[in-house]
């Protein structure tokens, strides 16, 4: 981007983004959560919607224009209408689409509000194995108004599905969660779908993580199984920093409201804007065969790791990430430490808790890694290999 504007408003602001710009493109960036979206969909966050309003929704035929609380929506009606229908055609879906949450979390919260009264029971996956902030950590509005019941992972690193079924059937919880920041293995929602109605809990899924891989038919789709579905649109799906839900038509109502006005105001149309195209792109053949290759250069690296003697979790991946488990090997180095050594060398990834985690999660014993940013730019299963070699020397304090 040139930022011509900007360098003569804001000099301070300009040199911030180029050294940014340059980070970007001269580091190795292994973040799982991270990705580079195009200048597409750039350039649709960059737009006039940025400056309209339009609280409410773009329901034409069944509210005319009183679907919104702002005169002047007609093209903003018909850019949420299109991106609507583009994420429904995305994942071949008749499930109703919210695209305004701001963001995952914003998506999990309007969810929650939407089928829950606070107290009301919630069962999610363990934080420290693999769950996320908003699936009821007790520093999140989740655990404050929830109470969460979490399921775990076994010894082996995978979701101990017997233990969940259990759980459910001694909690009786209103919700089961499926979905992770930080699971290498595919989810069986089928699983979670028959405890889920034998125990007569509503089944949420997060996809937030998967949800590419899902669009590109690696990963078991959701849609059928579950009542509500939440994503990130930022992470494999490479569009706008943003959330989205799917639901079952039947909540809807509920869904909408909670949204707006239940947890949010305005939409940002501009983001919207991002989305449509960013559901346009994943659309295109080129984005499945991308995906593809992110989990292969995912299983190759974590392959790569394991020949060195690395302990992978779960002993490999089926998906864009996997995680380094220190805890045996290398007993004395913390996932800070490891994050901390790389950032000097200019490899950005990740401290993450591993299953039967000891130490903080300001410091844990393990980290994260993910292919899709890099493959993203260009690199191929070799230069993840390179890439594995290069980390392993700068642990083993080579260079
Ligand atoms: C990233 C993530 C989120 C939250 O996304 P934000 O946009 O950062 O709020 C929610 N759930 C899961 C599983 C995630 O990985």
């Amino acid at each position: 981007m040139l930022y011509n504007a900007i360098s003569k408003v804001s000099p301070k602001v300009f040199e911030i983004l180029e050294r940014e710009e340059g980070r970007q493109r001269g580091n190795i960036e292994l973040i799982a959560s991270e990705n580079f979206c195009s200048p597409a969909v750039q350039e649709a966050m960059g737009s006039c919607f940025t400056n309209k309003y339009c609280e409410g929704y773009p329901d034409v035929e069944r509210l005319g224009n009183r679907g919104r609380y702002y005169g002047g929506c007609q093209y903003a009606d018909e850019l949420e209408t299109y991106c609507i229908s583009q994420w429904q055609k995305v994942f071949r879906t008749d499930y109703h689409v919210n695209v305004q949450p701001h963001s995952g979390s914003q998506a999990n919260l309007a969810s929650y509000q939407a089928v829950l009264k606070p107290g009301d029971k919630i069962m999610s996956m363990s934080l420290d194995e693999g769950g996320h902030l908003t699936h009821g950590s007790t520093v999140n509005a989740s655990g404050k108004l929830y109470q969460i019941y979490p399921y775990h992972v076994g010894a082996n690193g995978y979701i101990n599905y017997d233990e969940m079924h259990h759980l459910a059937l001694e909690v009786k919880p209103k919700l089961i969660l499926a979905g992770a920041s930080a699971y290498p293995r595919e989810i069986d929602f089928e699983r979670f779908a028959e405890v889920a109605s034998e125990v007569g809990a509503l089944l949420m899924v997060d996809m937030a993580h998967i949800a590419g891989l899902i669009v590109a038919g690696v990963h078991q789709s959701p849609f059928g199984y579950a009542d509500i579905i939440t994503t990130t649109t930022h992470k494999t799906l490479r569009g706008p920093r943003g959330g989205i839900i799917f639901c079952k038509p039947e909540l809807a109502k509920k869904i909408d409201s909670a949204v707006f006005p239940g947890t949010q105001g305005g939409p940002l149309m501009h983001v919207i804007a991002a989305k449509a195209v960013c559901a346009d792109e994943a659309l295109m053949p080129e984005y499945t065969n991308y995906i593809r290759n992110v989990v292969y250069n995912s299983k190759v690296m974590a392959a790569e790791f394991k020949r060195m003697g690395y302990e992978v979790v779960t002993g490999g991946t089926d998906n864009h990430l996997f995680l380094l488990d220190f805890s045996r090997t290398h007993p004395d180095l913390t996932g800070l430490d490891v994050q901390t050594m790389l950032d000097y060398y200019k490899i950005t990834l990740n401290k993450n808790c591993v299953p039967g985690e000891w130490r903080s999660p300001k410091l844990t014993s393990g980290v994260r890694i993910g292919t899709a940013p890099m493959t993203t730019k260009g690199w191929n299963a070799q230069q993840f290999i390179n890439c594995a070699h290069y980390i392993d020397e700068i642990i083993s304090g080579g260079k």
